[in-house]
């Protein structure tokens, strides 16, 4: 589920004083064209990208110390070296974060 915002231009010469100072309208009042924005239910599904073109699933590792980064490696074990590498030069730095970078796709549903 989501939302999609709509922008539509001011002035209009129908719009009533009481609706005035309302910045925005539920998603079952789009009747009346008196709103700045219209807000739309729209259904989204957000899933991980399993399409041919879509981009490898990417490891990473980040020393929680200096923030030192190891680049991206579609190979965790790569990461996970360059890991004990650092730890290796910079005896203190012994927290590290990972993260993995993994192509996601929005599609509506109706
Ligand atoms: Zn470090």
């Amino acid at each position: 589920m989501g939302r999609q915002t709509e922008h539509r231009a001011p002035g209009n010469p129908r719009r009533s004083p009481e609706r005035q100072g309302e910045s925005r309208e539920q998603p079952t009042e789009v009747g009346p064209v008196s709103a700045h924005t219209v807000i739309r239910c729209a259904d989204w599904a957000i899933t991980p990208d399993t399409t041919a073109e879509a981009p490898p699933l990417l490891h990473e590792m980040a020393c929680t110390t200096c923030g030192d980064l190891s680049g991206t490696n579609e190979d965790f074990e790569k990461t996970r070296d360059w890991a004990f590498r650092h730890a290796g030069r910079n005896p203190s730095h012994t927290g590290y974060r990972e993260i993995i970078h993994r192509s996601w796709r929005a599609t509506l549903v109706r």
